[in-house]
């Protein structure tokens, strides 16, 4: 693709910084992504850790809601990290009242399924897509991919089997969040995707 790949972070709540501190190091141009014209100059879309069902309503009061679909459906390349995997998912098992999702990702997902007292925790991941070695991840109230469709790619489990990382197609999901651990090479995957994505338009 000609030039650096233009990604916009979803800018409604969350840890917006941190993916745009991440994506600017790996040399794409990162922007905040609050308006259907924003959305309309990206080639490709972080949905960032955070609240979901705040990033969701908000996400409706700003009319971002069907771009932001409609987008998907459109093969936008689109990675979401803890909140944004809950966003990302066709199905969640426990929304609060009226809670809705972008969609678009065949899965299930649980929220704070970790919850309880110990409800954050850093463990090193092995996710064979990315080599050796394994990625350090951190768990924040994180959420757990507990069903998936038959398109939809495991890239990453934890010992017990939960899945914590997802893709399909162009949609990348990960229930940690690697824009704080300082490991990038899930934002390399995507903008890898972003890319050729971008190309073969
Ligand atoms: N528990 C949050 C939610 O349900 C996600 C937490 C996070 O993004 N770190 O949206």
């Amino acid at each position: 693709m000609a030039g650096k790949p233009r990604v916009g972070v979803l800018a409604l709540q969350g840890d917006v910084r941190e993916h745009v501190r991440v994506l600017t190091g790996l040399g794409a141009e990162a922007s905040l992504v609050r308006r259907p014209a924003d959305l309309a100059a990206v080639d490709g879309l972080v949905l960032p850790g955070g609240e979901s069902s705040v990033i969701d309503k908000l996400s409706r009061a700003f009319g971002m809601q069907q771009p932001i679909r409609d987008a998907i459906a459109g093969g936008l390349p689109v990675y979401g990290t803890c909140a944004g995997l809950i966003l990302l998912a066709d199905r969640i098992s426990n929304p609060i009242d009226g809670q809705e999702s972008f969609g678009g990702l065949d899965v299930t997902v649980q929220r704070n399924a970790f919850g309880g007292q110990v409800e954050s925790f850093e463990t090193d991941l092995e996710v064979p897509v990315l080599g050796s070695p394994p990625v350090h991840a951190a768990f924040i109230r994180a959420p757990l991919v507990t069903q998936t469709g038959p398109g939809v790619e495991v890239l990453a489990d934890l010992p017990d089997g939960g899945v914590v990382a997802v893709r399909q197609g162009n949609l990348l999901g990960t229930a940690f969040h690697p824009e704080v651990t300082g490991d990038h090479r899930f934002h390399e995957l995507f903008l890898r995707i972003v890319g050729e994505a971008a190309s073969a338009r």
